[in-house]
C-alpha cells in the first residue's frame, strides 16, 4: 500500500473517523450525486462512501456497469466488454484499485502465455507471447531483416513495463515535492515516452521491411490512428502478466463493484436519466431528471458521457478553448458492432485471441470494409459458458451514423443488414474452423445503436478518446472552468479510456472531494468474497 492511503480489513468504514487526520471529520457536507453507474461512477461512489461521504448514483439504465456489461442468452453469457483487464499483477497500482473495489478478489485470473495469434494471407503465423525475450525471438523469426528495429522496440517496451499511475494523490492535489517524486519515478521511461509519443503508428511500422510484421504490428496496436507509444505500452504491460481475463467477465466484474458500493451504504437509483445539472451562482447544486424529479446535492460528479454532460446537461456554458478543441477535433475510439456465437462444442487448439485475414473484404456499413477479423474464444474456464461449450465474439469498427439512421428510418433493412453480417462472419469462421457452423446454438449481434441506447456514449465510441499522437498524455481536467462543486470522471477525462482509467479517475475525484471537505482520503480493502459457482 502506498503513501497515506490507509487500508483496513473492515467494510463499514463509513462510520469511522478518517485515519491520519488526528481530528474528527468535518460536519457532514450533505449528499453527493453521481451521474452514471458505469465503472467510473461506481468507483467514485465506493471511495466516497469509504470516506464517510453520503452518495447516490443516478443511472439512466436498469443495470450497473455501463459499457462493462454482458447479456445472457440460454446457457451462454455474451460479454460486451472485458477482453483484457489491466491490473492483474498483485504488485501493480491497478491491482490495488481492483482490490479496494472488491472487483476481482475470489475470481480466477486467466492469463495466457500466448497473448494473441495473428495469421497472414500467405499462411504466415505470428504468435505474440507475453514475455519480451520471446517477443524478440518470435518477431525475428518472422522478420530477421528487421532485427535492429525489433531490438529497439523490445528495449522501449521493457523500459515502460513498470509504468504505474500514482495512487497517493491525483496531480491536482500533489505538493511540489510529490510532483518531483512522481517525476523521478517516471524518469527512466521519459526518453521512451518523448521519443515514441508523437510518432504515428503507421509511420513507425513503415520502417519495417517485412510486410507481414508490418501488418501484425498494426493489429497489435489496434488502430491506424494510434501513437506508436501504444504499441510499446501494450507489449510492456503484457510482459508483466499485468493484463488478463477475469473469470465471470464484465457482468461479474460490474456486479462485484456494485455489490461493494451497496455494502458501503451507497444507493443506486435506476431509470434516472439526468437531463440537466442545476447551477446557482456558478455552483452545481443538483440535477433534474427526465421524469421531472429535481434533486439537490452538495456536489455533482458526472460519470456519464462527456459530450452530453458538457453540452447538454450544462448547455455548453462552462467551456474554454481547450475543451472545445478536444470535442471538435480529437479522434474517438470507433463505434463497433459485436457478433457473439454460442457453440455447443470445444474448439480444441484455437487460441483465445485470433486475428485472421479475410479473402474478400467484409462490408459492415455503406463505406467500411474489413480485410481482417479478430476472434475471441472463451471456454468454460471463463465462466461464460458451461463445460463442453464455447463462446466466440467478433468485434468490428463501423460507422455510428449508418446504424443509428438505418435503425430509425428502415427497421426492416436494419434487421436484414444485421442478419447478413452474422451470416458473413459465420461463413468466414467456417472456412477457418471447418464444421463450426453446424455447432452454432445461438447467434447475436449488437450494433452501435445498441451501445448508444444502453450507455449514451457519444458517437457510439466504445472507449472515449483514441490515444493518437495529438492527445496521448494530455491532461483532461476533471473540473470545468468557472463551475464549482462539479467534477467529471470516466473514460471521457482520460485519453485512452478503458476500465482502469475509468476506475482510477473515479478514485481521483473522490480524493479531490475529500480534500475539499478537509478529509484525509482513506481506501479500504474489503474481506474477499468467495464465489462458489463458475457461471455468474
Ligand atoms: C466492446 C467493448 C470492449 C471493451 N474492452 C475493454 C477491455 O478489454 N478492457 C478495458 O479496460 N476496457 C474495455 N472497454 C472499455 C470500457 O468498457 C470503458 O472504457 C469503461 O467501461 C468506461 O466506463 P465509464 O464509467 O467511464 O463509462 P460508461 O461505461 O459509459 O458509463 C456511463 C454510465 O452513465 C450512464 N448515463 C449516461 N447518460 C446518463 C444520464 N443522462 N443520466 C444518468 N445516467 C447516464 C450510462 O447508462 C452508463 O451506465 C471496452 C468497451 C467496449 C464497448
Amino acid at each position: 500500500m502506498t503513501g497515506d492511503v490507509t487500508t483496513m480489513g473492515v467494510e463499514d468504514y463509513a462510520r469511522a473517523t478518517p485515519a491520519g487526520t488526528g481530528t474528527a471529520a468535518p460536519a457532514d457536507p450533505g449528499k453527493i450525486l453521481i451521474i452514471g453507474g458505469g465503472i467510473a461512477g461506481l468507483s467514485c461512489g465506493c471511495y466516497l462512501q469509504m470516506n464517510g461521504l453520503q452518495t447516490e448514483i443516478l443511472e439512466a439504465g436498469l443495470l450497473p456497469g455501463g459499457l462493462c456489461t454482458a447479456w445472457h442468452r440460454g446457457p451462454y453469457v455474451f460479454d460486451g466488454c472485458l477482453r483484457w483487464l489491466l491490473g492483474t499483477d498483485p504488485s501493480s497500482a491497478f491491482y490495488q484499485v481492483w482490490t479496494e473495489l472488491g472487483a476481482i478478489a475470489g475470481r480466477e485470473i486467466i492469463s495466457h502465455d500466448e497473448v494473441m495469434r495473428i495469421e497472414g494471407s500467405n499462411g504466415e503465423v505470428l504468435s505474440l507471447p507475453a514475455d519480451l525475450d520471446e517477443v524478440s525471438r518470435e518477431f525475428k523469426r518472422v522478420a530477421p531483416e528487421d532485427a535492429a528495429l525489433i531490438d529497439r522496440l523490445v528495449r522501449a517496451a521493457r523500459r515502460c513495463a513498470p509504468l504505474e499511475p500514482p495512487l497517493e494523490n491525483p496531480l491536482e492535489l500533489m505538493t511540489h515535492f510529490e510532483k518531483m517524486k512522481t517525476g523521478l519515478r517516471y524518469l527512466p521511461m521519459l526518453p521512451v515516452i518523448l521519443r515514441w509519443k508523437g510518432l504515428p503508428i503507421t509511420s513507425y511500422v513503415a520502417r519495417y521491411r517485412n510486410r507481414f510484421l508490418r501488418e501484425a504490428l498494426l493489429v497489435i496496436a489496434g488502430d491506424k490512428r494510434m501513437s506508436a507509444l501504444v504499441l510499446v505500452m501494450v507489449l510492456g504491460l503484457k510482459s508483466r502478466k499485468n493484463t488478463a481475463f477475469v473469470s465471470g467477465g464484465s457482468w461479474a466484474f460490474a456486479q462485484a463493484i456494485a455489490g461493494r458500493y451497496g455494502r458501503l451504504g451507497g444507493i443506486v437509483r435506476y431509470k434516472a436519466r439526468v437531463v440537466s445539472v442545476t447551477v446557482e451562482n456558478n455552483h452545481a447544486t443538483g440535477v433534474q431528471c427526465a421524469d421531472g424529479t429535481v434533486l439537490r446535492a452538495s456536489t455533482v460528479v458526472s460519470c456519464a458521457d462527456g459530450h452530453t454532460t458538457i453540452f447538454k446537461m450544462l448547455n455548453g456554458r462552462f467551456v474554454d478553448k481547450k475543451i472545445l478543441n478536444l470535442y471538435q477535433s480529437c479522434d474517438l475510439f470507433p463505434a463497433i458492432l459485436q457478433v457473439s456465437l454460442g457453440i455447443d462444442t470445444i474448439l480444441a487448439n484455437a487460441p483465445h485471441t485470433l486475428n485472421l485475414p479475410i479473402s474478400s473484404p467484409l462490408s459492415v456499413d455503406d463505406t467500411t470494409r474489413h480485410d481482417r477479423l479478430e476472434v475471441e474464444v472463451f471456454g468454460s474456464e471463463s465462466a461464460l459458458c458451461p463445460e463442453g461449450k464455447t463462446v466466440i465474439t467478433v468485434r468490428l469498427p463501423t460507422l455510428y451514423e449508418f446504424w443509428v439512421r438505418l435503425k430509425k428510418e428502415d427497421p426492416q433493412r436494419y434487421r436484414a443488414y444485421k442478419r447478413r453480417i452474422v451470416k458473413d462472419i459465420i461463413a468466414i469462421l467456417e472456412h477457418r474452423f471447418p464444421g463450426l457452423a453446424g455447432h452454432i446454438e445461438l447467434a447475436d449481434i449488437a450494433t452501435p445503436a445498441t451501445f448508444v441506447r444502453y450507455t449514451g456514449n457519444w458517437q457510439g465510441s466504445y472507449e472515449g478518446w483514441l490515444p493518437t499522437p495529438r492527445i496521448l498524455g494530455r491532461r483532461i481536467p476533471s473540473t470545468l472552468p468557472g463551475l464549482k462543486d462539479f467534477y467529471m470522471a470516466g473514460h471521457w477525462v482520460v485519453a485512452g479510456g478503458g476500465l482502469p482509467s475509468a476506475a482510477l479517475s473515479g478514485r481521483y475525484v473522490a480524493q479531490m472531494i475529500c480534500a475539499r471537505y478537509g478529509r484525509t482520503f482513506a481506501a479500504i480493502v474489503p474481506e474477499p468474497i468467495q464465489y462458489t459457482t463458475g457461471m455468474p
